[in-house]
C-alpha cells in the first residue's frame, strides 16, 4: 500500500514497555500508514540511551535525548556530559523532553527550573532545537524560556512547545519567541472544544503533529495504546479545524519539522529524490 501523503510523528516514546511486545510491527505500521519519520524522546538518562539505540535499530526512527523535570533528581555534571556524546549522533535532532512539571510535582520547583535552563543552555552549545514538557506550570514555562532567549544569541534557541497546553496568549507568546506548537490526540476529543479553537486560531506554519505514544490516544482509539501511525488522526482533525485537505497538513508540518529538527533534512532529501 502506498500512503497518499507522509507524516512525522515528531513526538512518541518507543522504547516504553507498551511497546516490547510489537515494537517491529508499531514501526512497520507507521510507515506503511506514511509516517516515514517519528522521534523517540528520552525523559530520562536511561530512556535517552535507548532513544538513541532505537534511532540505530530502525531507519525511520530519530532521536532526542533530555532529562524530564520529573526526573530532574538525576541530573549531574556526568549526565550532561553523556547527553553532550549521545547527542553528536546523527540521527539525534533535538534535547528533550526538558521543562517543568507542577501536576506530578516530584522535585521542587526550583531545582526543576535549573536543570531545565542548564538543558537549555546545553541545546544551544550543540545548536540542537529543544522539545519543551509544561504541565501546570505556564507561567514559569514562559519565564524560563524568555530569560533564555534573551541571553542567548539567536539562531541558537529554538523548539517545540509539546502537546501544548496553554490558552491563545500564551500560544501567541510562544509562537513570538519563536517556537512551534506540538499538537496531539486530546485534538481529537469530541469535549475538546477550547483547544480545537485555538488550534484552529494558530498558523498551521507553526504547527508540529506528535501522538506522545503510548499516551493521548487520539479518538476513535481513545482507552487504547497509542501508537505512531495514529499521528494521521491528529494531521486529519488538524486538516478539518483549519479547513483544508489532510495532504496540505501533512505536507506543511512535515516541512516544519524539517525546518525545526533540521537534522532530519538529510534524510527526507534522500527520500523525495
Ligand atoms: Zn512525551
Amino acid at each position: 500500500m502506498r500512503a497518499e501523503f507522509h507524516l512525522i510523528d515528531t513526538h512518541l516514546h518507543l522504547d516504553f514497555d507498551a511497546f516490547d511486545a510489537d515494537r517491529d510491527e508499531v514501526v512497520a505500521r507507521a510507515v506503511a500508514a506514511g509516517v516515514t519519520k517519528m522521534i523517540t524522546i528520552g525523559i530520562s538518562r536511561e530512556t535517552s540511551r535507548r532513544a538513541v539505540a532505537l534511532a540505530e535499530q530502525y531507519e525511520a526512527v530519530y532521536a532526542a535525548v533530555g532529562i524530564h523535570p520529573n526526573e530532574a533528581d538525576e541530573w549531574d555534571e556526568a549526565v550532561r556530559a553523556e547527553l553532550r556524546e549521545l547527542a553528536a549522533h546523527p540521527k539525534v535532532v533535538a534535547i528533550g523532553e526538558i521543562g517543568l512539571d507542577y501536576y506530578w510535582d516530584r522535585v521542587p520547583h526550583e531545582r526543576q527550573q535549573a536543570v531545565f535552563r542548564a538543558q537549555l543552555d546545553l541545546a544551544a552549545e550543540l545548536g540542537l532545537p529543544v522539545v519543551i514538557h509544561d504541565r501546570e506550570a505556564h507561567a514559569d514555562v514562559l519565564r524560563v524560556v524568555r530569560e533564555w532567549v534573551t541571553e542567548v544569541p539567536a539562531g541558537e534557541r529554538k523548539g517545540v512547545f509539546h502537546c501544548f497546553s496553554g490558552d491563545e496568549e500564551m500560544a501567541r507568546q510562544a509562537l513570538d519567541l519563536g517556537f512551534f506548537i506540538g499538537v496531539d490526540g486530546p485534538v481529537t476529543f469530541k469535549n475538546a472544544r477550547r483547544l480545537q479553537a485555538l488550534v484552529a486560531a494558530l498558523p498551521l506554519e507553526r504547527l508540529l503533529v506528535e501522538t506522545d505514544a503510548p499516551f493521548l490516544t487520539p479518538h476513535p482509539y481513545r482507552g487504547k495504546r497509542n501508537e505512531p501511525a495514529y499521528v494521521r488522526l491528529v494531521a486529519e482533525k488538524v486538516a478539518a479545524l483549519h479547513g483544508v485537505s489532510p495532504a496540505e497538513v501533512a505536507r506543511t508540518t512535515t516541512q516544519n519539522a524539517v525546518r525545526l529538527f533540521s537534522k532530519l533534512s538529510g534524510a527526507l532529501e534522500q527520500e523525495t529524490s
